[in-house]
C-alpha cells in the first residue's frame, strides 16, 4: 500500500467535482465556495514517553463545509497524514453526506503517527491531548463537529475522546453526542463497528442486482459465485469480506500491507482473520498461496475488486492491468481520477467511495440521534408492537381457523431491537442512494457513477445555499 509522490487527494476530489459541475448549471462563485475548506486547524503538542524522552506530535482537524452543522468525519492515525490528505478526506465527507442524505457538513481529523509503534497508555495520552486541542479551538461538540473512527482508530479512542470532552463540559446534557463510534457502554450504538462493511455489502449487492448494468459488464445478476479480491483486512475490509462471502460471493484474494493471500477455492474469512491476529500477517497460512508483493493482487483475475485500505492504490500505472469488472471503493479515494478514466474506457464499473463507504457515517448519524434523545432505538415501542402483532395473529387464526407455526409466530411477533432498526435504516439509506445515483447516471447518459454521485451531491448542497439567498 504505497503512496506516490506529487499525488494530491484534495486536487483529485476537486477534479471530480469540476467534472460534475461542468454538466450542471452552477454559479462559479458558489462552486468555489463549495470546493474550499471552511476551516483548517493544525497543531503540534509534546508527548512524554515512558522512558522520559519527548516527541512532538502533529494533529489536524479540517472542516470542509459548514453548509450544514454539525460537521462530521473520522479521525485517522497514520504516518501518511498531512494537510492535503485531511483536506481531501474532509471534502469527501461533505459530498458523501449530501449524496446519502445525512444532514451534516464534512470534516476530517488526523494525527501523524504510526499507532502500531505506541502502547495503549501513550495512545490514550495522544488522544486525550488531541481532544483538548479541539476543545480549546471549539472544534468538537454535538452541535459543532462530531468526530468518529477512521483508519488507525476505533471505539477505544472514541471512548477517550468522549470522556475528555465530558470532563471539560460537565453541564452539557448532550455531551455524549460529541463523538460517534463509541463503545456500547459509553452510549455507542449496536451495529456501528460493522456499519461501513455492512454498507459496502448493501451497495455492491444493489449494483449487481441491476440486470441491464450487469449485462453490459458481461456478468449475471446476484452475488452468488462472484469472485472477489479485497485489499485491507482491517475493520472495513473484514466486514465487507464477511458479508459478501456470507451472501455467496467467493473471496479469492486478500492483500494486506505485509503480504497477501490467493486461493481460487475461496478463503475462509473467519479463519484467515484469526490467523492474521495471531501471526501478525498471512505468512505461513496453511491454505492458498502467499503473495509477497500485495499490490500485485489488485491486478489478479476476479469479478469484484474491493480496495478497503488507503487512497491512491489504483493509479494510471496499474489501471490498465486491472482484470476486475467492478471496483467497489470501500476505502476513501483508492482510485485516482486518471485511473478512473482508463477503467471507464475499459468498461469497468467503479462504485465510488462517497457512496459505498457511507454506511459508517450513516450509523454514526443514528448514534448521534440516540445520544441527543438519550434513549435507545426500539426501547419504547418494542413491547407494544409485540403485543399488537400477537393480537393480530390471534385474529387471523380465529378468522381462518388455521394456526401459525411456532417459527412463524416468533418471526412475526418479534419487536425490533436497536440492531434491527439500525440495520433497517442503513439498508434503506444505501439502497435509495444507489438507485438515485444510478438513475442520475442514466439521465445524464454518462458512464461514471462517481460523476453522477457528485452531481446529486452538488445539487443538494447548492439548494442549501440558494435557499439562504446566498449566490444567485
Ligand atoms: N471515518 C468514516 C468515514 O470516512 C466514518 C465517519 C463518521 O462516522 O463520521 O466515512
Amino acid at each position: 500500500m504505497t503512496k506516490k509522490k506529487n499525488y494530491s487527494l484534495f486536487d483529485d476530489v476537486c477534479g471530480f467535482v469540476d467534472e460534475a459541475a461542468s454538466m450542471m448549471d452552477i454559479h462559479p462563485g458558489l462552486l468555489d465556495q463549495i470546493k474550499q475548506c471552511n476551516s483548517i486547524l493544525k497543531f503540534n503538542f509534546p508527548l512524554r514517553n515512558d522512558d522520559g524522552t519527548y516527541e512532538v506530535i502533529t494533529g489536524y482537524r479540517i472542516q470542509h463545509s459548514h453548509h450544514k452543522l454539525p460537521v462530521k468525519g473520522g479521525i485517522r492515525y497514520s504516518t501518511h497524514v498531512n494537510e492535503d490528505e485531511v483536506k481531501g478526506l474532509a471534502a469527501l465527507m461533505t459530498y458523501k453526506c449530501a449524496l446519502v442524505n445525512i444532514p451534516y457538513g464534512g470534516a476530517k481529523g488526523g494525527v501523524r503517527i504510526d499507532p502500531k509503534k505506541y502502547n495503549a497508555t501513550q495512545l490514550e495520552r495522544i488522544t486525550r491531548r488531541y481532544t483538548a486541542e479541539l476543545i480549546k479551538k471549539k472544534s468538537i461538540g454535538p452541535a459543532l463537529d462530531v468526530p468518529a473512527p477512521d483508519y488507525g482508530t476505533g471505539a477505544r479512542e472514541m471512548a477517550w475522546i468522549v470522556d475528555t470532552f465530558e470532563a471539560f463540559n460537565p453541564e452539557l446534557i448532550n455531551a455524549k453526542g460529541c463523538v460517534t463510534g463509541k463503545p456500547l457502554s459509553q452510549h455507542g450504538i449496536a451495529g456501528r463497528t460493522e456499519a461501513t462493511g455492512q454498507g459496502v455489502f448493501f451497495g455492491i449487492r444493489e449494483a449487481v442486482s441491476v440486470e441491464e448494468d450487469m449485462a453490459e459488464l458481461g456478468l449475471t445478476t446476484g452475488l452468488r459465485g462472484k469472485k472477489v479480491i479485497i485489499q485491507g483486512l482491517g475493520n472495513v475490509g473484514y466486514y465487507s469480506a464477511k458479508y459478501l462471502s456470507e451472501a455467496g460471493a467467493k473471496v479469492v484474494g486478500i492483500a494486506e500491507w505485509n503480504g497477501g493471500i490467493w486461493d481460487e477455492k475461496g478463503i475462509d474469512i473467519e479463519a484467515i482473520k484469526n490467523y492474521q491476529i495471531e501471526n501478525k500477517g498471512f505468512k505461513g497460512y496453511p491454505k492458498g498461496l502467499f503473495i509477497l508483493k500485495p499490490s500485485d493482487l489488485l491486478t489478479y483475475p476476479c469479478d469484484i475488486l474491493v480496495p478497503a485500505a488507503l487512497e491512491n492504490q489504483v493509479t494510471a500505472e496499474n489501471a490498465d492491468k486491472i482484470q476486475a469488472k467492478i471496483i467497489g471503493e470501500a476505502a476513501n479515494g483508492p482510485v485516482t481520477q486518471e485511473a478512473e478514466r482508463i477503467l471507464l474506457e475499459k468498461g469497468v464499473m467503479v462504485i465510488p467511495d462517497m457512496y459505498l463507504n457511507a454506511g459508517g457515517v450513516t450509523v454514526s448519524y443514528f448514534e448521534w440521534l440516540k445520544n441527543l434523545s438519550r434513549v435507545s432505538f426500539g426501547k419504547l415501542e418494542k413491547r407494544y408492537d409485540m403485543e399488537k402483532y400477537r393480537k393480530l395473529m390471534g385474529t387471523i387464526e380465529n378468522a381462518t381457523g388455521e394456526a401459525f407455526t411456532d417459527e412463524e409466530k416468533d418471526a412475526l411477533i418479534k419487536g425490533a431491537s436497536e440492531r434491527d432498526l439500525v440495520l433497517s435504516g442503513l439498508e434503506e439509506t444505501m439502497v435509495t442512494a444507489y438507485h438515485d445515483m444510478n438513475q442520475k447516471r442514466k439521465e445524464k447518459a454518462i458512464k461514471s457513477l462517481r460523476t453522477a454521485g457528485f452531481i446529486l451531491a452538488l445539487e443538494r448542497i447548492r439548494t442549501s445555499y440558494l435557499d439562504l439567498g446566498i449566490f444567485p
